[in-house]
């Protein structure tokens, strides 16, 4: 199972305390982040593939991934309230997970019950 996770500034607090919550299952994934989201991730203690940040190309990155079927799911915490300079890059990883039929989670309520589908599937798998 591989999983990007990117989180906006304002959301980064959030995506460290989901990381912890689900840290059974993220030690189990593969875990891909945008460059600042995943340094706090990796000081939650959490391993992670650290691509470039954002406003750099991260999410560009991420979505080259996931278009060439390199990712099984998208967790990325919008922060809605603010302007980001790289709104066009966002854009492209959305429209691509809807192009490559990618789950994308972008707030924890949706990754919280997205990770719940995981496990269950792991558990009749096992
Ligand atoms: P960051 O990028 O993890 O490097 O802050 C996230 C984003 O803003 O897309």
């Amino acid at each position: 199972m591989k999983i990007a996770l990117i989180a906006h500034d304002g959301k980064k607090p959030e995506m460290v305390a989901f990381a912890m919550q689900n840290i059974d299952l993220f030690r189990k994934a593969e875990l891909y982040a945008t460059g600042t989201t995943g340094s706090h991730i990796e000081q939650a203690g959490i391993p992670v593939h650290k691509l470039l940040s954002g406003p750099k190309g991260g999410d560009a990155q991420i979505a080259a991934m996931l278009a060439v079927g390199d990712l099984d799911l998208v967790i990325f915490f919008r922060d809605p309230l603010e302007k980001h300079p790289h709104e066009p890059d966002v854009q492209m990883l959305m429209r691509l997970c809807d192009v490559h039929n990618i789950p994308l989670a972008t707030n924890p309520a949706a990754a919280r019950l997205m990770l719940k589908g995981i496990a269950s599937q792991l558990r009749d798998e096992e």
